[in-house]
């Protein structure tokens, strides 16, 4: 008999409440029931025969038997070892994963208050946990909902902010950045909705909404300030680029906004690179097509610098966190000073958020730093407002 598979004669016992669950089973023949103990009597919970499944709650969640489970004839059945469905239910969309253990942990709550077993203490620790986690996951299933709907009604704005050039503060670009005006939320931070649509595809039809909307407001400042020398910086996550429309929609939505691709940088974070050599494969198409790839929040996220020496990258961010700190964190200083040296090693122009101090400037300026963004210049503004900003931009020094 092959070891995945076990016989029981009528009245052996299978498992008992209490031990460790490491293995779910299938009835290939025969019968089993699960009973629970009670004070002076035992209840039968369930009777299985062919087909069915029993054992798997403690193998999903590693909590112990909470049952006993008996062969009541002669039985055959098969074993699912704990990795097995583990290894399934964590690939699994994590919504799903998520509502498989709540509805675990209800089914074991109901059983709990069944056997009286626990303490009461137990059973409301464990009821206010299960709150919580219900109530995390419908804010999170609520917002995503509202997302969904803010996508079909055009809730979002995109926003430029200007980026300077360090040595002589002259306007180079902007970096376009959403903004959600949501009629229930008010104006929702980006990090926050964007960070959610990463987790689910709702970042598909968002980015492309980005992509568009981004080269329609740059175009639009280009149309009206008649310059042409400007470029804009667009944010892109990782699961964008692995669309198949990706392509296809930035290349429409330069050419319709009649911009060329030099014109556009695509910033991505160091953490995409993570996602495997399949990431630096589309960076280098895009870098093909004529498009410049900067590489944001340098130095936040991911540790090797291995990629640096696979891909030319067009720029690098500093990350807005070091640019702040320089000033209050000598070790911040140090760290600034090494990135540019390290851009500087390589000829890769460097680009430092957050600047927001005549201080922050200088010191980025001595220490050789290529362009610039912060509030010191500009916040975020829609086109229009950025139209008017360029005509009475002054340099601060
Ligand atoms: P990020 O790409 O690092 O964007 C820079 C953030 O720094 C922006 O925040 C910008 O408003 C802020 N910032 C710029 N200068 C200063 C300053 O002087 N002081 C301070 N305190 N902040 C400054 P924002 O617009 O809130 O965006 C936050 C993040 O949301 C972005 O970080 C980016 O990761 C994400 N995001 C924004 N727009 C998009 C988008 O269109 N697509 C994608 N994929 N992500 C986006
Ligand atoms: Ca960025
Ligand atoms: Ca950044």
């Amino acid at each position: 008999m092959a070891n995945w598979t076990k016989k029981f004669k009528a009245g052996d016992c299978i498992f008992r409440e209490g031990d460790t669950g490491n293995q779910a089973y299938i009835v290939d023949s025969g019968k089993v029931e699960i009973r629970l103990q009670q004070k002076n009597s035992v209840k039968v919970i369930s009777s299985l025969t062919k087909g069915e499944i029993f054992g798997e709650m403690a193998i999903i969640d590693g909590s112990p038997r909470s049952a006993d489970a008996f062969a009541v004839e002669d039985t055959e059945i098969t074993c699912i070892s704990k990795d097995q469905l583990i290894e399934r239910i964590k690939k699994a969309d994590p919504a799903i994963s998520f509502l498989i253990t709540v509805l675990l942990n209800r089914i074991r709550s109901n059983l709990k208050s069944i056997s009286k077993n626990k303490t009461i203490k137990e059973e409301l620790q464990n009821i206010e946990k299960e709150k919580e986690d219900d109530n995390t996951f419908i804010e999170k299933m609520k917002f995503e909902n509202e997302l969904i709907e803010a996508i079909k009604h055009d809730e979002f704005i995109m926003y430029l902010q200007p980026i300077i050039g360090i040595s002589n503060q002259d306007v180079k670009g902007f970096e376009a950045l959403i903004r959600w005006n949501s009629p229930v939320r008010g104006f929702v931070r980006p990090d926050l909705f964007m960070g959610l649509a990463e987790e689910t595809s709702l970042i598909i039809p968002l980015g492309q909404w980005v992509l568009k909307n981004a080269c329609k407001q740059f175009s639009k400042v280009l149309r009206q300030t008649g310059r042409q020398d400007l470029f804009v910086s667009i944010n892109v996550s990782g699961k964008q680029l692995q669309d198949d429309e990706f392509f296809t929609v930035l290349e429409k939505a330069t050419q319709q906004s009649n911009i060329h691709p030099e014109q556009i940088k695509l910033e991505v974070t160091e953490s995409i690179l993570v996602e495997g050599d399949m990431v630096l494969e589309w960076l280098k198409k895009c870098k093909k097509k004529g498009y410049s790839i900067a590489l944001d929040d340098f130095g936040t996220g991911y540790s090797s610098l291995s990629y640096l020496s696979q891909m030319t990258f067009d720029n690098i961010k500093v990350d807005k966190s070091f640019t702040q700190s320089m000033h209050e964190d000598p070790k911040s200083y140090v760290i600034v000073k090494a990135i540019i040296e390290m851009a500087q090693g390589l000829k890769i122009p460097i680009i430092a958020e957050g600047i927001e101090t005549e201080e922050q400037y200088k010191a980025l300026k001595y220490l050789g730093c290529d362009f610039g963004q912060g509030y010191l210049y500009s916040k975020p503004l829609a086109a229009e407002e950025i139209i008017t900003w360029l005509e009475t931009y002054k340099k601060t020094a």
